[in-house]
């Protein structure tokens, strides 16, 4: 064991029996720990399944995790969000793609 396990990522399972399986290890890794999850979309517009992701891995004792999800900015404007052809602000196209973390540490 090194500092961490993962399910390898392209592996085709839902992120809560990712969590289930990778979180019994968290307990073992006294070197430190981390879970990531991606999640698709915007999660403001998806509340209930970023909330239960953030459930699942409390209850199952995880230590550390993030929750990666993709935000788009468009500099013109500043409107950030998802973008998915054109700004859904001031309708222009050409935007940048960034990638944002939203790490949480366990109380
Ligand atoms: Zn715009």
């Amino acid at each position: 064991m090194t500092n961490s396990s993962h399910v390898p990522v392209y592996y085709p399972i839902k992120a809560i029996d990712k969590i289930r399986i990778e979180a019994p290890y968290h307990a073992l890794e006294n070197a430190g720990h981390i879970a990531y999850i991606e999640m698709d979309g915007d999660p403001t517009k998806n509340v209930k399944a970023f909330e239960a992701i953030v459930r699942a891995m409390h209850d199952n004792d995880m230590g550390y995790f993030s929750i990666n999800h993709p935000v788009d900015r468009d500099p013109v404007c500043g409107y950030t969000g998802i973008i998915e052809n054109e700004c859904p602000h001031c309708h222009r196209r050409e935007i940048e793609r960034g990638h944002m973390v939203v790490p949480r540490m366990k109380a």
